[in-house]
């Protein structure tokens, strides 16, 4: 429109969506454009980048801060809402102590956002803060740190197209990461490399596929152990590399005598002859690159998938080389980024761990005030002990109503709370539980930096003004912290810059960026302040650890948490190309709603015949903690015994069937196995 047209201007910035990290600007016309960047060198978009710009002007978008007041909200004055979140969380703290508050982060904001978020948090005293990183890659991020020290791709997007082999597990790029799938991963599926992939769909991705492997989901463990079996028994490692960078192969590979390779398979639901296939191929290569997403990680034996990958990778020396590497795909544009800043309950900005003190001391000197010495509730755990421990919840731009699982017993939760203050876009499913909600900035109207998923730290620029009285986040998150934390200059910025500096003074991973420095293109971490330039592929020489080597580490299965009874299906759940997350922002798109206006459930046709179930027909799905109906969609492309359904819509709402159990180690939880009964509605 044209009255759109006249808040908005053309700024290179960072799609909102995906951690890929397209660059994008405004088109004109109320829509957004690809032009080329560091990430998509030739412009190209997905469509959820070109519908970008739909919920920067979207007449749902919240422009007042509201206050509820007798059940309901009125709009009020900005001081009026700050004063009453301050005066209700510090007479919470005064009462129960900073651990009564669970601060939620957002992956989809900007690393100075975060960072500044998670020190109003610690200079509260409380390592209470989280983002929803916990939900997808906590359990890789987990398992690769404790063994290489660093939990992000160990290799780049531009050495991965050169690679010889694509072991893609759990993750589907064609239409999750469409833009590295299309200019990274085909390019080298087309030089001759060989893309296996492990998923119980066939997706687009697989049609790209060598071999695909349909595992059984909550079956990884028994599939990679017996791929590392094959490696071992037809003399496939790389004996020079277990030497010089590898412990604890005696104990791996006296684990693996136990193993099985038939029954192995046969666990996993797939043919012993495609798991040797498959191991071969991998192990052959001269380099071979693991691409890892959530079918990996959203499991209660999540960290212990991760780590049956790492002993593939190190087993065959596909570590710390151009092409090689563990490779987790992250989701947001900004999820790597947030818990670099250390919105994580256990590391402060760096990943250094909060029990560290000569960590605690470096924030210390910055701040005036050390950190808290515990970490703190992950935000799975404390939605499970809402009313209990936990009192009040400080949510930035997460929707965790719809996101996290169990959501009837995680929206009773939030009921249970003294105090909740949302800032977000819209009034999402989480507002509804709100005691006051802040109107924040979209993607269009923030500066800043993003840090997308192979650890380039990019420049956020506006595009558009912000409408009525909605405030910057930053500006919100800095009033905040004054206010609750009252100490007079520790959130005193002139801007994001000054944010960035002092972040890269604390982290030693960003201690060598500027922000000038990335102003037109890219930094990646680890920067060292004595160095010229990032890293790119990490543990060349030495593990990031410090360590020469790295431990292999026997990992045996454990059965998914919920048993699956007869007549009983596996429910999955995932994303699909048109939708991001909980749909708050994507469902306003009226573009991705014209592609994708509704969620269907994927159902196998011997499945779907046993229950009477034709394509289209409107099915009901149960578990323990709740029921959705939804239009099933019949397809050979889902092994028997499985079904699939996205969770970005409210209607049907996914995680009203998920289930809480989480990874003892991560606590993320099992998205990918949920026993369910689906029968024909009516
Ligand atoms: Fe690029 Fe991802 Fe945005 Fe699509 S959603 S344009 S792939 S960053």
């Amino acid at each position: 429109s044209d009255s759109q047209d006249q808040n908005s201007r053309a700024e290179q910035t960072v799609c909102p969506y995906c951690g890929v990290g397209c660059t994008i600007e405004y088109a004109g016309n109320g829509k957004a454009t690809g032009t080329a960047g560091p990430v998509n060198t030739s412009g190209e978009v997905c469509p959820k980048g070109v519908a970008a710009f739909d919920v920067v002007a979207h007449e749902d978008r919240l422009t007042e801060p509201l206050v509820r007041e007798g059940g309901h909200f009125v709009t009020a004055p900005w001081e009026t809402a700050l004063s009453r979140v301050a005066a209700e969380l510090s007479e919470i703290i005064d009462q129960h102590g900073p651990d009564a508050v669970e601060f939620f982060a957002s992956s989809n904001c900007t690393n100075e956002e975060n960072y500044v978020f998670q020190k109003i948090a610690r200079m509260l005293g409380t390592n209470n803060v989280d983002n929803c990183a916990r939900l997808c890659h906590s359990s890789t991020v987990a398992a690769m740190s404790e063994r290489l020290g660093a939990g992000a791709m160990t290799n780049t997007l531009d050495d991965l197209a050169e690679t010889d082999c694509l072991l893609v597990t759990g993750a589907n790029p064609a239409e999750q990461h469409p833009v590295i799938f299309r200019s990274y991963f085909l390019p080298a599926i087309r030089n001759g490399a060989t893309l296996i992939h492990i998923d119980p769909r066939e997706t687009d991705t697989t049609d790209a596929a060598d071999i695909h492997l349909d595992v059984r989901p909550g079956y990884d463990i028994q599939l990679l152990n017996s791929m590392a079996k094959v490696v071992l028994e037809e003399g496939l490692v790389d004996e020079s590399f277990i030497k010089e960078r590898t412990t604890g192969y005696t104990d791996l590979t006296a684990h693996l005598d136990d193993a099985d390779i038939e029954s192995g398979a046969d666990a996993a639901g797939v043919a012993p002859e495609s798991v040797r296939e498959a191991a071969r191929a991998y192990a052959e290569a001269d380099t071979a690159a693991i691409v890892t997403g959530m079918g990996m990680s959203q499991h209660t034996s999540g960290t212990d998938n991760v780590h049956a990958l790492l002993n593939l990778a190190l087993l065959t020396g596909n570590v710390g080389r151009p092409g090689t590497g563990v490779n987790p795909l992250r989701g947001q544009n900004n999820v790597q980024g947030a818990g670099d800043v250390g919105a994580l309950p256990n590391v402060l900005p760096g990943y250094e761990p909060v029990t560290d003190p000569e960590a605690r001391q470096r924030v210390a000197d910055e701040w005036g005030v050390e950190p808290p010495n515990e970490p703190g509730l992950t935000e799975t755990t404390a939605t499970h002990q809402f009313g209990d421990a936990v009192k009040a919840a400080v949510v930035f731009g997460e929707n965790p109503a719809v996101t996290e699982p169990n959501a009837s017993s995680v929206r009773a939760g939030f009921d249970e709370l003294d105090f909740c203050v949302v800032i977000d876009l819209f009034e999402t499913a989480t507002v509804d539980h709100a005691d006051v909600v802040l109107p924040g900035s979209s993607w269009a109207e923030k500066a800043g930096t993003v840090t997308n998923t192979d650890r380039r730290v990019m420049r956020m620029r506006p595009n558009a003004d912000l409408p009525g009285n909605a405030r910057r986040d930053l500006d919100i998150l800095t009033d905040l912290g004054r206010r609750l934390v009252g100490q007079s200059d520790a959130f005193d910025y002139d801007g994001p810059e000054a944010v960035f500096e002092e972040l890269a003074r604390v982290n030693p991973l960003y201690a060598g960026m500027s922000y000038d420095g990335i102003s037109d293109s890219y930094q990646r971490w680890p920067f060292p302040a004595d160095a010229d330039s990032g890293t790119d592929v990490l543990h060349t020489e030495t593990f990031a650890s410090g360590e020469q080597t790295a431990p292999l580490v026997p990992v045996s299965p454990s059965p998914p948490a919920d048993a699956v009874a007869e007549k009983q299906l596996v429910l999955t759940t995932g994303r699909a190309l048109q939708h991001f997350n909980s749909g708050a922002l994507t469902r306003r798109s009226e573009t991705l709603m014209r592609m994708r206006g509704e969620d269907v459930l994927e159902i196998h046709p011997d499945d779907a015949a046993a229950r009477n179930i034709e394509d289209g027909d409107t099915v009901v799905v149960e578990s323990e903690r709740g029921s959705v109906t939804v239009p099933a969609a019949v397809t050979a492309a889902i092994r028997p015994g499985v079904v699939f359904c996205t969770f970005h819509y409210l209607d049907p709402l996914a995680n009203a069937l998920t289930g809480d159990a989480l990874d003892p180690v991560a606590e993320i939880p099992e998205y990918k196995h949920s026993a369910v009964t689906v029968r024909k509605a009516g």
